[in-house]
């Protein structure tokens, strides 16, 4: 449902952040794109959901080319999920949810946060899908990091989106949060079948909540493969020499497994 194809990005100034990126999702998958720091992971998913122009290749949703200068078809198909959640604080947690249904209202119902009782029933429903219904109405500065991550998520599916892009979603997040807010993020996509294409750089978790990963390397696809066929070759192919100490998994004939962390619902 979601093909990338031949896609390249050169910045200003010459450098090559995408070099020749080809890779197809299937509806309801959970890909992880996973590369060291400056891989090209954000202007991959930055490209997907039209903020960046592409130097060259194309990307379509169902067959329908995304285009820079008529986002359109991005928008409406993608819900996105930020490294720093990107909400307001200083409003509500319902207000933020809401915020992910803007562009289907009025321009000035939009300015004033007027939102229909449908809209309203709709925010109520997905902070029910990541347990913070009791914290509609608070303001949003009083959760914690990972609640305001489970908020980002609520206002990511808000508008029924088929793809949930999320850049480093949790990053800014300890350990076992970090875990709580993938698990969520998996029983969600798997639960509507919404596909995920989630941006990591952690080794252990992405072997753990992907489904397929697609392994960046300098611009590069260096990997392209369902969770159970990876190994440490595979590893080192996206790390390189870099690989010392980030990977944190067990590893068993030269297969790597995932965190033995347990799943909290
Ligand atoms: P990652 O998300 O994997 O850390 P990025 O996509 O942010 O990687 O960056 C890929 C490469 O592109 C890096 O070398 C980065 O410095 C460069 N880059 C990213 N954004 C810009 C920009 N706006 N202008 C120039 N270079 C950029």
């Amino acid at each position: 449902m979601l093909k990338i194809k031949n896609l390249q990005k050169v910045f200003p100034g010459g450098t090559v952040a995408l070099n020749d990126v080809s890779f197809n999702v299937k509806k309801g998958e959970f890909v992880v794109i996973l590369g060291p720091s400056g891989s090209g992971k954000s202007t991959l998913l930055h490209s997907i959901n039209g903020l960046i122009e592409p130097t060259a290749g194309s990307i379509s949703f169902n067959g329908q080319n995304v285009n820079f200068k008529n986002p359109t078809i991005a928008r409406q198909n993608i819900g996105m999920v930020f490294q720093d959640f990107n909400l307001v604080t200083n409003l509500s947690v319902i207000n933020n949810v809401l915020s992910g249904m803007l562009d289907k209202c009025h321009f000035m119902a939009s300015l004033l946060y007027l939102f229909s009782k449908e809209q309203k029933l709709r925010a109520l429903e997905c902070l029910d899908q990541v347990g913070l219904i009791s914290k509609a109405y608070a303001r949003t500065d009083q959760l914690s990091g990972g609640q305001q991550q489970r908020v980002g998520i609520a206002r990511a599916i808000a508008r029924s989106p088929l793809v949930i892009l999320a850049d480093e979603p949790v990053a800014s997040l300890d350990p076992m949060i970090a875990f709580q807010v993938l698990s969520l993020l998996k029983e969600i996509s798997a639960a509507h079948q919404i596909t995920v294409v989630c941006n990591l750089h952690q080794v252990d978790l992405a072997l753990r909540f992907a489904d397929r990963i697609v392994g960046l390397s300098d611009g590069n696809v260096a990997l392209d493969s369902p969770i159970g066929e990876i190994n440490l070759g595979h590893i080192h192919d996206i790390y390189g020499s870099r690989d010392q100490g980030i990977f944190f998994g067990a590893q068993q004939d030269n297969r790597v497994v995932g965190s033995n962390v347990p799943l909290v619902s």
